[in-house]
């Protein structure tokens, strides 16, 4: 089975633009997401314009805010606590990564953690982590989903995450825990990481190196989530996961493009949307 992203995706983003129709109505105004972007780095101004395209499907308001490279970070500090202040924002979102000059975590640290859409904020790690109620990091939320809408078991299971960055491995692999999952975290220093990812019934490989898991290193049956975004010589866009290889054993498998990453931008929405409620009700 494939895991359409795309259209699992697409359904989300219509529940959101169907629930914010609704509310606009209710509290007298659209949830507001910006998006603040510095320099002109290509990926990133694309992942920017996919994240603009999808609050505008969604009927939200927001401002793209795009700085030169070499802008102060005294004054992306001040772009930021202009919006924390800002009651109309409900979100705030910097794409990463920044320019070396700018110490990131300062940055991520100086959004208001109720507008931090991407669950970023130390406050918010460390919620996820305490099992209280936070912004999650919108990959593993749109992990979570791909596993919940292509009806994955996860009770009792053996999840296997490749890569332990803050932004993805880490947080899937406690989203696994809290489904009940028992979960190994694999990394570059892993012994045998085959010997791994074959014991793995639900396969997670969040590695940034194209192609790495092959066919051989995956249990027949399992499902495989490939979050990797690698651009080849030849401008392909391909996965960490060898698709060619891993989809004839694999149960279930997530193709790259169209899988995990539009559920990202999705997932983007629905934070945006728990920010603005969280916003209004309180
Ligand atoms: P990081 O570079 O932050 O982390 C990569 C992880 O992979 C590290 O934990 C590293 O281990 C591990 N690793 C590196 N080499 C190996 C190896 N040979 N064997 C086993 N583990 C290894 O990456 P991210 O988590 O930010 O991103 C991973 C991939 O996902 C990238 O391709 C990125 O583009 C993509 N991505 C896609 C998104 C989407 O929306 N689809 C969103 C975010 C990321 P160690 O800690 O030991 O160094």
């Amino acid at each position: 089975m494939i895991i359409d992203g795309k259209q699992i995706a697409q359904q989300e983003k219509e529940a959101i633009r169907e629930q914010v129709a609704a509310l606009a109505k209710q509290y007298g105004r659209k949830p507001c997401l910006d998006v603040i972007i510095v320099g002109e780095n290509p990926a990133s101004l694309s992942y920017v314009r996919s994240k603009i395209k999808a609050t505008e499907y969604c009927g939200f308001e927001g401002e793209l805010i795009q700085l030169p490279e070499a802008v102060s970070e005294e004054e992306l500090l001040r772009v930021i606590r202009e919006r924390n202040e800002n009651e109309a924002v409900d979100g705030i979102l910097v794409q990463l990564p920044l320019p070396k000059h700018i110490n990131e975590q300062r940055v991520i640290e100086a959004i208001a953690p109720e507008k931090d859409v991407d669950g970023f904020h130390p406050t918010n790690v460390a919620k996820l982590w305490l099992n209280q109620q936070c912004i999650v990091p919108c990959t593993p939320l749109g992990i979570m989903a791909l596993l919940e809408k292509s009806n994955t078991v996860l009770e009792g299971r053996h999840a296997v995450v490749v890569g332990r960055s803050n932004i993805v491995g880490k947080p899937v692999a406690k989203l696994l825990l809290d489904k009940q999952c028992t979960v190994t975290i694999a990394h570059s220093r892993t012994a045998d990481l085959g010997e791994v990812c074959r014991e793995a019934d639900i396969l997670v490989v969040a590695v940034g190196r194209p192609q790495m898991i092959t066919g051989e290193m995956v249990k027949p049956g399992a499902t495989v989530i490939d979050v990797g975004i690698n651009r080849t010589a030849d401008g392909k866009l391909v996965g960490d996961v060898d698709y060619e290889s891993v989809a004839p054993v694999a149960g279930a498998i997530t193709p790259v493009p169209g899988g995990v990453g539009p559920m990202t931008i999705a997932m983007l929405m629905y934070n945006t949307l728990q920010c603005y409620n969280q916003r209004m009700t309180n």
